[in-house]
């Protein structure tokens, strides 16, 4: 019988719910357990593709090509539970299923109602995650408890255990204990306040994870057991991590998180098995090199907006004994300013994936410095689009050439919309999305970081690539080196005569763990470090 770990927040938002329900999978599939895990956002649209960074943060794309909350890249980053699209669900999507069937007069002439209509088909979509070699199942309830859209799948998570037994259930709740700098003092109220709200409710929270910036001591512990009725031994303390996020699990299985779990949910399991990510921690508190990668973007003030980037420069960090200091640069501020004076000193450029006109020409000023000073490139979607097309402009010497996103008159569209896309007006899901195959060729920077020939990758653009530029480009020394088997698509450009200047129309930073650093995120870093011992030689 699957077990149901349910996680829900209190007290306020932001306090890494999806941090602590990865690591929880990680501690439990450390001890041998088959997880899987999963998200229940309560906001209405129906997935975050359509939402700005600025509200959501950074869109997280599986391989089957849905577009989910970002914490589902840490549920991929800390373990290796499967994902696909049964891994997130919205309220906007419980409503589509249900107004669906309501229409096809599934409900036989009943008034359709929260309850039990959309508390149902929210239980349906958390029970379809069980099966005969599932042991536990990890749903966390986005959201903070006291949220009115919260409701339906609280009343949904509290029903479950009447369905498939108490004793199969758990519920775990993530509040904050607040330092009070006046009172010099730790303050449980709100986590009283929180639970109490919970209870009201029907559920009772088995475990209490309290975040907190300083140790909570025993006193704080046994009021927080006696006021939330908790037992002692249930209330963990989730110290603030400065150094790193991968520090999580380590912090919970110190305060024996996961034996609680097992004990609680009447389940044996191995002893936990976390030689190799104590040996990550270990790369990553000493590294031997320190080099300065800039990242130049649209949404750099938002540090959610490219998460998986960020995380993936750590991973490949950790595969090059580095540490990364990551230059954050606003696209548009290279338009106003000499690129020289941002981005001298940097070891290696990226600029990131991203939808609109604001920055682009700020982001193809940084390719040309990079193109130029032979400063190691790595361009990720729209990063590959301006590479392209400042190729065209400063290499080929066409000055006007393009993307028609942003110029759809442009005499030189080096970066256009192919046939399939120009038909489609619908925005939710319609772009190409997912993972798709991709052959590499010989002799190239990125058959070198793979050490394949064929690999897979997931996309997320309209644009493509003009294939009616591609022996010009050639010619001129930019070469693809990454095609759809077909050989329609474009999907890696390098430039021939540089150091390391690969730009890739794929997501890479979807597919990197600190275990396991992406290949190419490696390379670029690995670049950036040759760069950088060259720079100190030559200042010797
Ligand atoms: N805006 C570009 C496109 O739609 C790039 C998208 C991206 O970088 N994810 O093709």
């Amino acid at each position: 019988m699957t077990k149901h770990i349910f996680v829900t927040g209190g007290v306020v938002s932001s306090l890494g719910k999806g941090l602590t329900s990865a690591s929880i999978g990680l501690l439990l599939e450390r001890r041998g357990l088959n997880i899987r895990m999963q998200k229940l956002d309560p906001y209405i649209n129906v997935d975050p593709g359509t939402m700005s960074p600025y509200q959501h943060g950074e869109v997280y794309v599986l391989d089957d090509g849905s577009e989910t909350d970002l914490d589902l890249g840490h549920y991929e980053r800390f373990t290796d539970s499967p994902l696909s699209r049964g891994s997130n669900y919205t309220t906007g999507q419980i409503y589509q299923s249900v107004i669906s069937k309501e229409r096809r007069g599934e409900y036989l002439g009943k008034t359709v109602q929260v309850v039990p209509h959309v508390t149902d088909e929210i239980k349906q979509c958390v029970r379809k995650l069980a099966g005969p070699d599932v042991d536990i199942v990890i749903t966390e309830l986005g959201g903070t408890v006291g949220d009115i859209e919260g409701l339906p799948f609280l009343e949904a998570i509290r029903q479950i255990p009447l369905d498939v037994g108490k004793e199969n259930c758990l519920f775990i709740h993530l509040t904050l204990v607040p330092y009070l700098k006046a009172a010099r003092e730790l303050k449980t109220k709100p986590t009283q306040h929180s639970v109490g709200q919970l209870r009201q409710i029907g559920i009772h929270p088995d475990i209490l994870i309290v975040r907190t910036e300083r140790p909570l001591g025993s006193d704080n512990i046994e009021k927080i057991a006696l006021f939330c009725n908790t037992e002692k031994e249930a209330v963990i303390e989730e110290i603030d991590k400065e150094f790193s996020i991968y520090e999580v699990p380590q912090g919970l299985l110190d305060h024996g998180l996961d034996q609680l779990i097992l004990d609680k949910l009447h389940l044996d399991a191995q002893p936990p098995q976390m030689d190799d990510w104590r040996e990550m921690l270990q790369r990553l508190r000493n590294p031997e090199h320190e080099i300065t990668i800039a990242v130049v973007g649209k949404y750099i003030e938002h540090r959610d907006a490219y998460k998986s980037i960020y995380e993936s420069l750590d991973h490949a960090g950790i595969a090059n004994s580095s540490r990364i200091l990551i230059k954050r640069i606003e696209a548009q501020d290279i338009e106003e300013q000499d690129p020289q004076l941002l981005l001298s000193g940097v070891d290696g450029i990226l600029v990131p994936g991203g939808f609109g006109r604001r920055g682009i020409e700020g982001k193809i000023q940084a390719i040309r410095y990079a193109r130029q000073c032979e400063i190691p490139f790595f361009g990720i979607c729209l990063g590959m689009q301006c590479a392209v097309i400042e190729f065209a402009r400063n290499v080929l010497g066409l000055p006007n050439a393009h993307s028609t996103e942003f110029a759809s008159d442009t005499d030189h569209p080096v970066i256009c919309l192919l046939e399939e896309q120009k038909k489609i007006t619908y925005k939710g899901g319609t772009m190409r999305l997912g993972a798709q195959p991709c052959l590499l060729s010989e002799e190239s920077h990125a058959a070198e970081c793979y050490e394949a020939d064929e690999i897979s990758e997931r996309h997320r653009h309209r644009y493509e690539f003009n294939p009616e530029y591609k022996a010009q480009l050639e010619e001129s020394g930019m070469v693809v080196t990454g095609s759809s088997p077909d050989g329609t698509l474009a999907e890696i450009v390098e430039i021939s005569d540089h150091p390391w200047f690969v730009a890739v129309q794929f997501h890479p930073e979807f597919k990197s763990k600190p275990s396991m650093p992406h290949p190419l995120f490696s390379g670029f870093v690995a670049a950036a470090l040759q760069r950088h011992q060259q720079r100190l030689q030559w200042q010797m």
